[in-house]
């Protein structure tokens, strides 16, 4: 058996197999399994709405002796919360910040993130014993920023529905979500999934490195609600290195949500790793549930999610019908629309919203439906972006082979 040590030998010579998760399946899909000494490093990843995100930074508002300490902060108008530490007569605010907070109905925690990451101004106003302070700040300007995930990359998600006859506002759709279960929210980046590819968490444990949206980080440990069916993790990095495409706002029909990454390194080190890795989508259960009472109605599969599906939007600006308020662009949850039937792809996370409240059919994507108990419900909204997840998964076996990212 190869140990961890072996295998960061071989990244150090330049001598180490790394492959992507895609890449393994298909070899998988092939017939061609590989065995512990094809193959010694497995990346995956996962890409999607992840709502229990959030960020504790230094905040520069003013000189030191100004005031004495920060008792209300905004960011961009997102409120933050100052503390634990008073940072007394720093000029100073330490904050954390919800991913989640609302500033309004289309900005929030998620979209504030990407926009430091992103270098863009950001506005500060503070109060302290009555009197308001303002900045603006960029995001080199913070003395420190760090992201944490108090749960992430779940190993499978719940598929949402609405039984009742009403639509129904949830965070886990764009538009209301129709009733009659005539249609179907879905999360998770199924046989890609780095928990999925590690179910007994021989190598996804406490301390095992990670990127959060593209920067180095570690794994603090199981996340909140985590359980041995649905196992969650929690993890940070530093947000300095963070790349913007791998994260940001999106808006649900119950305000802003946040975009989160995160891509693990696999090690393989015998036959057990390769049985793990060789799960497919079509293996993994979806549990279809109810959104009004979370009742569990039956279940699908992650190979009618992703597979014989399109993992990316298409867009053809030829049919744009120029109709004045695009219906498509304001509908757009990450605001990824521009006029005249463009997509900024940086933005874009291939949920499909598009490609149903556009009237001129500028957008298409075969999003696939659930089949579960003899019905077949089809998927109205992706709240988790595979093919952003496969990107990750590239940029982290890119950091392996270069020797810029170890396991240990
Ligand atoms: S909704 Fe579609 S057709 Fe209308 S302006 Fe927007 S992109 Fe063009
Ligand atoms: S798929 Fe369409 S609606 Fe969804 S993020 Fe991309 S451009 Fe926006």
């Amino acid at each position: 058996m190869k140990s961890v040590f072996d295998i960061e030998e071989k990244i150090k010579d330049g001598n180490a197999v790394v492959c992507t998760a895609d890449e393994f399946k298909a070899m998988i899909r092939e017939g061609n399994t590989p065995s512990p000494e094809d193959v010694d490093v497995v990346t995956c990843g996962t890409c999607g709405v992840m709502s229990g995100t959030f960020a504790v930074m230094t905040v520069p508002v003013t000189k030191p002796g100004v005031f004495r300490r920060a008792e209300k902060v905004t960011l961009n108008g997102v409120p933050c919360f100052p503390g634990p530490c008073p940072n007394e007569g720093l000029g100073t605010a330490d904050i954390v910040l919800f991913a989640t907070s609302h500033a309004s109905k289309s900005y929030g925690g998620g979209h504030l993130l990407r926009d430091i990451v992103e270098g863009k101004d950001i506005e500060v106003v503070c109060e302290s014993e009555g009197k308001t302070y303002e900045n603006q700040i960029y995001g080199e300007d913070l003395e420190s920023a760090r992201m944490i995930t108090s749960r992430s990359a779940f190993k499978n998600y719940s598929a949402f529905v609405n039984g009742t006859n009403s639509p129904f506002e949830t965070i886990f759709s764009v538009l209301p979500l129709q009733g009659n279960m005539s249609e179907a929210t879905v999360s998770g980046c199924g046989e890609i999934n780095p928990i999925q590819n590690d179910p007994e968490r021989r190598y996804l444990i406490q301390g095992a490195k990670i990127l959060l949206n593209g920067a180095q980080g570690r794994i603090i440990g199981e996340g909140t609600r985590s359980t041995k069916d649905k196992p969650n993790i929690s993890a940070h990095a530093d947000m300095e290195n963070m790349m913007p495409e791998f994260m940001g706002g999106f808006l649900t029909s119950k305000g802003p949500e946040c975009i989160t990454s995160v891509a693990a390194a696999i090690p393989v080190l015998d036959e057990k790793t390769i049985n793990h890795l060789s799960v497919l989508d079509e293996n993994i259960p979806v549990p279809v549930v109810d959104i009004t009472d979370r009742s569990v109605k039956g279940y699908s599969d992650y190979g009618h999610i992703w597979q014989n599906t399109d993992r990316s939007l298409m867009a053809n600006p030829l049919n744009c019908m120029f109709c004045g308020e695009c219906p498509a662009g304001l509908a757009c949850p990450a605001k990824a629309i521009m006029p005249g039937g463009g997509v900024i792809l940086s933005r874009c996370v291939s949920c499909g919203t598009c490609t149903y409240t556009c009237p001129g059919e500028v957008y298409s994507m075969n999003m696939g439906a659930l089949e579960y108990e003899g019905n077949s419900v089809p998927v109205k909204l992706r709240q988790s972006d595979r093919s952003r997840a496969c990107e990750i998964t590239e940029v982290l076996k890119n950091m392996i082979e270069k020797g810029e990212f170890s396991l240990l």
